[in-house]
């Protein structure tokens, strides 16, 4: 085990307005660690030299949008997990080696229980997009006992990508195609970020009782969630997998669990 970090980042570039500051500094706050996490703006051809400077200076963190696969390519060791997706959302250094993981999987993996039930299963999954968080998306689903996964994406070359890559996953020939029977729909195109963006597909579209799990997520819910549960469909935005990501990667780091409702508390405040 690494020593406790001293310092805490998350890298991105943009500095998408994560949320990952707020409940990270509440959870350091409750834990009494007098350590503060900061974002890092930092842009793509600057990534090799940060990454050089976080080892040699021990830090530890996040990674974000756009850089977790070319963060993963910069570490010295990665977990199991991280090599299956190819990203790496969570880093420490241990014995002057750059570690990475990837808790985005068992972020999203908590996050589907808390929203719909730990006991249920998902035979089949639409998955609506196919980038980073796709994979994370996939890796977590062939750990699922049964479940199959029909990936559709604008572009098709990149849905068929993922497919070489999980065998539970299938490139679907339309969107039309990715829904049929789905028990659960998983949106993981950055659609509904912004006010006024299209639905990932329309309410009606959605197999009847369907569950829906929208990665993005905004306060009360994104407006395809909140359409989805007016229609009568269990759904959720992805604020409960960035806290739940969020506070498996405080536990790499120091080895103990954080106040998730504090955690919380601190974004919905
Ligand atoms: P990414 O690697 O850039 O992939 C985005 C995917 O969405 C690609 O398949 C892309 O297709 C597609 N796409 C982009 N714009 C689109 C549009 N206007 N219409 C239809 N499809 C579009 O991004 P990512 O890392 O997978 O992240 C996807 C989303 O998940 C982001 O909104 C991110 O914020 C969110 N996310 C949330 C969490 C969480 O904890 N809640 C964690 C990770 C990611 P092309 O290849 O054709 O561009």
């Amino acid at each position: 085990m690494s020593a406790p970090p001293g310092r805490l980042v998350l890298l991105g570039h943009p500095v998408a307005h994560s949320l990952s500051p707020t409940f990270q500094n509440a959870a350091l706050r409750r834990a009494g660690i007098a350590v503060r996490y900061e974002a890092m703006d930092v842009a793509p051809a600057e990534l090799a030299r940060a990454a050089a400077r976080l080892r040699a200076e021990g830090w530890s963190g996040n990674v974000t949008v756009p850089h977790k696969e070319a963060f993963a390519a910069l570490c010295d060791r990665r977990t199991p997990i991280a090599d299956r997706v190819g990203a790496v959302n969570t880093f420490w250094v241990d014995d002057g080696m750059l570690v990475g993981d990837n808790t985005d999987v068992g972020g999203f993996e908590q996050a589907v229980d808390a929203a719909f039930g730990a006991a249920r299963s998902w035979p089949r999954v639409a998955l609506l997009g196919a980038g980073g968080a796709s994979a994370a998306i996939a890796a977590a689903a062939e750990r699922w006992t049964g479940s199959a996964v029909a990936v559709w994406s604008r572009n098709a070359a990149r849905a068929a990508r993922l497919a070489d890559r999980f065998g539970c996953v299938k490139r679907a020939e339309s969107i039309e195609d990715a829904l049929a029977g789905a028990s659960l729909v998983v949106h993981a195109t950055p659609l509904g970020l912004h006010e006024g963006d299209a639905y990932p597909v329309p309410v009606a579209a959605l197999p009847s009782r369907a569950c829906v799990f929208d990665l993005v997520y905004a306060r009360g819910g994104t407006r395809w969630v909140r359409a989805a549960r007016a229609a009568g469909h269990p759904a959720d935005d992805g604020l409960g997998m960035l806290i739940a990501q969020g506070a498996l990667a405080f536990e790499r780091w120091f080895g103990m669990v954080p106040d998730r409702e504090v955690m919380w508390a601190s974004v919905n405040g």
